[in-house]
């Protein structure tokens, strides 16, 4: 759902304009949801399809009640993107899941499930240890 927070990205290097490559992460994300599910202000929308915001497609994040919730805690939060299964260090087996999940829905269910199993649906958060992201 959001658990990638891109800026901008400039350069003036020479870049050849190729095709938009498909990795499948929009249907895993329908699938998994696991973002929003565990955000502790639920500022992550669960819906099925993204809306147009400033004419692009997306999954909206409620900027607001993210940002009061680290005002809370005192850090920054951090749970939707530790929890998300793309975040998982690319060990052999993660590199594996992350190509079957590349090759069909089924695998998509399959892959968040056992996501579930092994880390858990709803991680408890991690105590504040005084570093800034706090892991
Ligand atoms: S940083 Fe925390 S509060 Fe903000 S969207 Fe992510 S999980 Fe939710
Ligand atoms: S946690 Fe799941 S829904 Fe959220 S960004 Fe990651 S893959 Fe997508």
């Amino acid at each position: 759902m959001q658990g990638i927070r891109l800026s901008a990205v400039t350069t003036g290097m020479p870049l050849e304009v190729d095709k938009p490559v498909d990795l499948s992460i929009q249907s895993f994300c329908v699938v998994c949801k696991k973002c929003a599910v565990c955000c502790p202000s639920q500022s992550i929308p669960e819906d099925d399809d993204p809306k147009e915001v400033n004419g692009t497609l997306r999954w909206k994040l409620k900027e607001e009640s993210c940002f009061d919730y680290w005002a809370k805690v005192g850090t920054d939060c951090n749970v939707c993107m530790r929890v998300c299964p793309w975040s998982h260090a690319r060990t052999w087996p993660h590199k594996l899941i992350v190509y079957l999940t590349q090759r069909n829905r089924l695998n998509q269910q399959l892959f968040t499930f056992l996501d579930d199993v092994f880390y858990g649906r709803k991680p408890k958060a991690k105590r504040y240890n005084g570093d800034w992201a706090g892991y």
